[in-house]
């Protein structure tokens, strides 16, 4: 906006440099305008003027209306603990009927009982001290403005964004996150990138010194706010001895994200066998007592314990086939992955936004947080696989090798991952 504004700001000027130079550049060639005998030329030239005066005059009037604009004073409130937003409007000068307009227009947009200690909301004052616009970040993307005049007028806004591709390239000298921590991977990357390579390599057995990474991601930059927002990882390579292991990001013809190495072959396994960090295997597949009931019962999954709200992610690529609350299970979700696999997660305290039934998740996702709903004796997720309708123990799953690319689809992957490669090398030596 603020370029905008420069941008008209050297126009007009120029505009008007023009005009005037023209009018100056007139009155020396014709001195004395009667004097011409040439009526078309002199027609020609008043025709021009009045373009001239015509253009000015809209130079002019915007000009007024970006001055109106330019003059308003920003005033930053940063929400402090107690403070309601009704609170904060009560400091400035505004009517009780204004007031109760302003809190209701809002309210279609956000809820104004989550505003949160730190939120920060811009005020706009004109030369008489009324505020005439009122502004919020709504989330990473997205900022609310409420324009005040005779009636209110909101909106939503996208945030500017920049969108950036990098490329890096390091050596392991001591582990995979500290050597890229060193190496200024962003955290958000890195776990990515960590997620990834953990299909393929044990990290304790696998990794040795001077192993090669070398990986490509993208980002967004919001320029107002100057927020980044990770993207995906396009490309990352991990070189051990003669041992290279290559991930492109590829969109199937199904509609998935997904990594395939340079033959076309899925580096993902079809399913996890833990769907989520940090978490204790703390009761296995099989026959049990149970802890609530006392009888001896097949415990059909395995439990992890983990803090509550600790996230959970899809444990393959599916559609999610039931979600809410199911019996003793508590809140509940089950992905369909392919005509064979299902995987279910029980106990939640909470579904993660957009976990609905028939939404296709990635492996990886968030799609809930552990609890203890249901039957549950604490926090912990209760995990099964389904292998054609039947229980398996997801510990001794035989994980089926991932999809490898065929036909058409290959062709087209073959140009894409020489697409990213290209684009890698270009940003790693530019
Ligand atoms: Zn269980």
């Amino acid at each position: 906006m603020t370029l905008n504004l420069k941008y008209f700001f050297f126009i007009s000027v120029g505009l008007v440099g023009c005009y005037f130079f023209n009018q100056g550049y007139e009155k020396l060639i014709f001195p004395n305008n009667e004097l011409l005998n040439n009526k078309f030329s002199f027609q020609n030239i008043e025709d021009k003027k009045e373009n001239l005066d015509v253009e000015l005059n809209e130079i002019l009037e915007k000009n007024i209306e970006k001055k109106s604009k330019l003059k308003l004073n920003k005033i930053e409130i940063i929400v402090k603990e107690g403070n309601t937003f009704f609170s904060i409007l009560n400091n400035f000068n505004l009517t009780d009927k204004l007031i109760f307009e302003i809190i209701n227009e809002i309210e279609k947009f956000l809820d104004l009982k989550k505003l949160k200690t730190n939120d920060k909301i811009y005020f706009y004052q004109n030369e008489n001290n009324e505020i005439k616009k009122i502004e919020f970040n709504l989330d990473i993307e997205n900022k609310l403005i409420l324009n005040i005049d005779n009636e209110i007028y909101i909106k939503k806004k996208k945030l500017d964004k920049k969108f950036y591709e990098i490329s890096k390239e390091f050596i392991i000298f001591e582990s995979l996150y500290s050597d890229g921590i060193k190496n200024k991977l962003p955290q958000d990357i890195l776990i990515k990138l960590i997620k990834m390579f953990s299909f393929d390599l044990d990290f304790q057995r696998d990794i040795r010194k001077n192993t090669k990474v070398s990986v490509s991601y993208e980002y967004n930059e919001i320029i107002e706010t100057n927020k980044i927002e990770y993207k995906d990882i396009n490309y990352a390579q991990i070189t051990i001895g003669s041992n290279t292991l290559e991930y492109f990001k590829f969109l199937t013809d199904a509609g998935y994200y997904d990594y395939f190495n340079r033959e076309g072959k899925n580096v993902k396994k079809s399913i996890l066998k833990t769907p989520l960090d940090g978490a204790r295997l703390s009761s296995n597949f099989g026959m049990r007592k149970h802890p609530i009931s006392g009888y001896n019962k097949m415990h059909k999954g395995v439990d992890f314990a983990a803090p509550k709200g600790t996230p959970i992610y899809a444990g393959g690529n599916g559609v999610i086939e039931f979600v809410g609350t199911n019996g003793g299970y508590g809140k509940y979700i089950r992905i369909r992955h392919n005509n064979e696999y299902k995987t279910a997660y029980a106990h939640l305290s909470k579904f993660n936004k957009g976990i609905t039934k028939g939404a296709r998740v990635n492996q990886g996702d968030v799609i809930g947080f552990v609890g203890s709903t249901g039957i549950s004796t604490g926090p912990h997720l209760h995990y099964e696989i389904l292998f054609q309708n039947k229980h398996i123990n997801p510990l001794k799953l035989k994980l089926p090798s991932g999809k490898t690319l065929e036909g058409k689809e290959l062709k087209r992957f073959k140009k894409s991952y020489k697409e990213i490669l290209a684009n890698h090398l270009n940003l790693l030596y530019e």
